[in-house]
């Protein structure tokens, strides 16, 4: 039996996680389970998996946790720092799986237990990725990548040499506006920026598919991952959704990882690493599907995928103040307080202003200071917002 937690059970990742679980019941423990607002979900999937103990974000939603979970011999818990305890307890895998800046430190104290991350939470290397590597370093645990398009190269390298590679291309959607005319893109709603043309996914990140900040995170996120400089890394348009990364390797080969678009492959490849096992996913008829298409992303579309190289040019704590920052830029997307093509102006006045400080971008990274830079950058880009609204 193998004891496993996932953190942000309720999501889109969450789900699908337990839907692998569920089909397999009798291989795993479940330790933990966290969520956000949605109660009755979690205490199902507490209750019908069996949780040691259930966790809501939200302390004034315990007493709603508590009652669902009344008479199971459930522990019921809420608030960060109940996530940060139940991550403590012991397990052998681990999803990360909350979204955003909150996800990092459960991520951290369960690698620092020992518990293999399966990491679907991007922001934790895009935001402290250095501590992220280093808490793995000092505790000896194992990072899987969770992201399709990492999930894809890590696949890709595996038995190679990470020195014959020449390349890593990343493959994007182009979102939900990626054939509107850019003057329709400026007027873009968030229930229209919320639909993915190909992936089921939470409603933040595919808001993000459709400005690229998503992809800019992956670019970063892949520099953080796998070691390579930024000028190894591209981004290729890629409708189809079907070739998720290539890695190109001093030879001139392209290992491209073809998949369907379904993010039970990327986490059953994280869950039974590293075996390969029978996944319930569509096998593909390339046949049927005829033709994949690829091209250059346009860099006036995307304004936010010229950032990540911004980023990774900075280095130091460029990452944590970019995320922060485009974290409030979607709350106020979200909140009609700016416009789609705002927010990428937002995340790069706050970059600039914060990145001239070079005591703040070079600090030494602790959870700590990571947490005081996340601060800084959201009370930032706050600022910057109220100018526009
Ligand atoms: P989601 O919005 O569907 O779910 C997020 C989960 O986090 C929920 O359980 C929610 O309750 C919880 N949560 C939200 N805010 C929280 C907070 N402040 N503290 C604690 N818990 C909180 O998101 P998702 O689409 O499942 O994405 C989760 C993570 O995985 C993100 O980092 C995302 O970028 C990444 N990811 C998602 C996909 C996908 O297909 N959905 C693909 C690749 C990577
Ligand atoms: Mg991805």
């Amino acid at each position: 039996m193998r004891r496993v937690s996932i953190f942000g059970a309720t999501g889109s990742i969450g789900q699908n996680t337990l839907d692998l679980i569920r089909r397999d019941r009798t291989s795993y423990d479940v330790v933990a389970l966290t969520g956000g607002a949605n109660i009755p979900q979690l205490a199902h999937d507490a209750i019908d998996l069996g949780a040691e103990i259930a966790v809501t974000a939200y302390p004034n939603r315990l007493e709603d946790l508590r009652a669902a979970l009344s008479g199971t011999g459930i522990e019921a818990a809420a608030g960060a720092e109940a996530i940060a305890d139940a991550a403590a307890r012991p397990a052998d895998w681990v999803m990360s799986a909350i979204v955003g800046a909150a996800g990092l430190e459960p991520g951290l104290i369960a690698m620092s237990t020992g518990a293999t991350l399966a990491l679907a939470n991007k922001e934790s290397l895009v935001t402290a990725g250095d501590l992220v590597h280093r808490t793995a370093a000092k505790h000896g645990t194992e990072i899987l990548p969770v992201d399709s398009e990492h999930s894809a190269v890590f696949q890709g390298l595996i038995g190679e040499d990470i020195a014959s590679v020449e390349r890593i291309t990343i493959t994007a959607s182009g979102g939900a506006f990626r054939d509107w005319p850019l003057e329709e893109m400026a007027k873009a709603t968030p229930e229209q920026a919320a639909t993915h043309p190909n992936w089921d996914m939470g409603q933040r990140i595919t808001i993000d598919s459709a400005s690229m900040f998503n992809k800019a995170l992956e670019v970063i996120e892949t520099k953080e991952f796998f070691g390579v400089a930024p000028r190894q890394i591209e981004v290729l348009v890629h409708p189809e959704s079907l070739v998720h990364a290539l890695v190109g390797f001093n030879d001139g080969a392209l290992m491209a990882h073809v998949g369907p678009p379904d993010m039970r492959h990327a986490i059953g490849f994280a869950l039974h690493y590293p075996d390969r096992k029978d996944l319930p996913v569509e096998r593909l008829d390339l046949a049927r599907i005829g033709q994949l298409t690829f091209k250059a992303p346009n860099p006036d579309r995307y304004p936010a995928l010229r950032l990540a190289w911004d980023v990774m040019e900075i280095g130091g704590m460029a990452g944590c103040i970019f995320n922060a920052a485009k974290e409030k830029a979607l709350d106020a997307f979200i909140d009609h307080q700016i416009g789609f093509l705002d927010m990428a102006d937002v995340v790069e006045a706050t970059l600039n202003k914060l990145a001239a400080d070079s005591c703040l971008i070079n600090a030494e990274m602790t959870l700590d200071t990571v947490k005081q830079t996340d601060h800084l950058a959201r009370k930032t880009a706050t600022e910057i917002i109220a100018t526009r609204g």
